[in-house]
């Protein structure tokens, strides 16, 4: 699957907010936000104008995008699945990117960023209940035990990342075993156990235009 290889602390200067794509770097003061927040380009600075309905539309559509690291085929068929679903259609599609694999091993705290966790995924670095899984949109059930394998147990990538996560952050609706380096979740997470700020609504309303 395609993705994007670009400069990412742009994308979150164009979207004005944290999205939180290089780890470590995100939570301190070396992130370009914290002194350049505002839109990249020659006149990202001088940009001021009302945003139209169907722009702020679309920035949450490209910001709900760019966070979980989806292009945009990829995410419009997550749409229609959510669509499909009984409920609110734009929880269930921010439900359906929460239950991706490489994004429960990053909430889980094995890597820094959903970029890193899904790079881990691709060279097989993790198990689900038992199975060697390399496919980063892999959705995880609850009651699925995600491991680090067993040739994997020394990368320092994931012990650091590790030791950055403390036990209190973890989302109510996983379980982590640190000495085990297993993790799994306990139940699909309801929105208010979901920490990201988008309007999911605004992405609906764009897509069923
Ligand atoms: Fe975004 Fe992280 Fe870059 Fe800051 S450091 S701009 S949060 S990707």
């Amino acid at each position: 699957m395609a993705r994007y290889i670009g400069p990412v602390c742009k994308l979150c200067r164009r979207e004005g907010q944290k999205l939180f794509l290089k780890g470590a770097k995100c939570t301190s003061p070396k992130c370009p936000l914290e002194s350049r927040n505002f839109p990249p380009g020659q006149h990202g600075r001088a940009r001021s104008f009302k945003q139209s309905e169907y722009g702020l539309q679309l920035r949450e559509k490209q910001k709900m995008r760019r966070m979980y690291g989806i292009l945009e085929a990829q995410f419009r068929n997550y749409y229609k699945k959510a669509v499909k679903q009984k409920g609110i259609t734009g929880e269930n599609l921010l439900k359906l990117l929460e239950r991706r694999l490489d994004n429960v091993v990053y909430r889980l705290g094995f890597a820094g960023s959903r970029k890193a966790a899904r790079q881990l995924v691709r060279h097989r670095h993790f198990t689900v209940n038992g199975r060697v899984v390399d496919i980063p949109s892999f959705q995880v059930s609850p009651g699925d035990v995600i491991q680090v394998r067993e040739k994997s147990r020394k990368l320092d990538s994931i012990h650091q990342s590790l030791r950055r996560i403390r036990d209190g952050r973890l989302l109510p609706w996983l379980d982590l075993n640190k000495p085990n380096l297993t993790g799994s979740m306990l139940e699909i997470p309801s929105r208010e156990d979901i920490p990201t700020e988008v309007n999911e609504s605004l992405i609906v309303e764009l897509y069923s235009k």
